[in-house]
């Protein structure tokens, strides 16, 4: 822990992936690890649903981990992919639910596509196959997964690498939303978008990401995800510049995705994640008076 840390007002994990999408354990067996570890707070943030939010609901107890409703968006800028996190919205909004629809709608047209390319490439896996390995949302980690029971590949990143990653001869693009809507769909429900690892975007230079940052705010973004278990210190660093120069909040999650990414444990990530409560007051706080608050957030984090 870096000095300044602290502990006593609890930790939280703002970015989870359940059954809903490409997570391997359930909202409620989620709800159960959360108060485990002893976490403050939680959000399940599943692509492109919000029926893993809706499921820990119903399941939720008094004693249970406080939980925000969350979302993550796959959202397309400039032809890249950018996901935009999406906290404290109604998850029963019509307008919401009728644009994630679309867009379960575009991977069940871009999915069977996958694997009519890896079938012309010679590897025997039929879209069944896929359906089988998924319960909620179907995307590339599951059509991965079922290339390493295959052997076709050792590992999920190798099949990103050699097949299904953008670029590779599998890959099919799918319909995403523009920033400037996800982030209207999101604020229209009641909530916050949030940039979600912006390490992702590729940019190392304070200016260009400046730029990106300036652009993506007059979309509507409200705050960056700074606190990530991909993150180096200086990126960071970078990043809780951007916040405090673009006056956006600042959240922070492991993307925990269960057995699916293995490396990588709730509330901690990598082993040295650990993200205060703090912020989860100010995002409550935007929330009621449509303000970030002036008050300092400290915490921890280390590579
Ligand atoms: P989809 O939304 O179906 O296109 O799948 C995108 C998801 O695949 C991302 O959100 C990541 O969780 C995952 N992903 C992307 N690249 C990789 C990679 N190289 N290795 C493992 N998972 C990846
Ligand atoms: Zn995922
Ligand atoms: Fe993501
Ligand atoms: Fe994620």
């Amino acid at each position: 822990m870096k000095q300044g840390s602290f502990t006593d007002d609890g930790w939280v994990d703002l970015h989870i992936h359940s059954t809903a999408s490409d997570g391997t354990f359930s909202p409620k067996e989620i709800l159960k690890m959360a108060l485990d570890l002893n976490l403050r707070a939680i959000s399940i943030t599943d692509h492109d649903t919000i029926k893993g939010t809706i499921e820990a609901r119903r399941h939720l107890t008094q004693k249970d981990t406080e939980l925000l409703s969350g979302v993550e968006i796959s959202t397309s800028l400039h032809g890249d992919t950018l996901h935009m996190l999406g906290y404290l919205i109604d998850p029963e909004d019509p307008a919401l639910t009728r644009a994630l629809s679309g867009l379960h709608e575009a991977r069940k047209i871009r999915n069977p596509k996958i694997i009519e390319k890896l079938q012309q490439l010679g590897i025997e896996l039929t879209y069944d196959e896929v359906l089988a390995v998924a319960e909620g949302e179907v995307g590339r980690p599951h059509i991965a997964e079922c290339l390493v029971r295959k052997n076709v590949v050792q590992s999920p990143d190798e099949a990103f690498r050699k097949y299904i990653g953008k670029d590779r001869p599998a890959y099919v693009d799918k319909y995403r939303l523009p920033p400037a809507e996800a982030a209207k769909l999101i604020s229209d429900a009641g909530g916050i978008p949030v940039l979600a690892h912006p390490f992702t975007i590729g940019i190392d230079s304070e200016a260009e990401m400046d730029k990106i940052i300036s652009e993506l705010v007059s979309k509507g973004l409200k705050g960056i995800e700074v606190y990530y278990s991909e993150h180096t210190d200086t990126q960071f660093a970078l990043y809780k510049r951007m916040a405090a120069r673009h006056n956006l909040l600042i959240t922070g999650g492991t993307d925990f995705h269960g057995a699916r990414k293995p490396q990588i444990r709730m509330g901690t990530g990598k082993g040295n994640l650990r993200i205060p409560y703090a912020l989860v007051r100010k995002l409550k706080e935007y929330k009621e008076t449509g303000r970030p608050n002036e008050t300092s957030t400290r915490g921890g984090h280390t590579t």
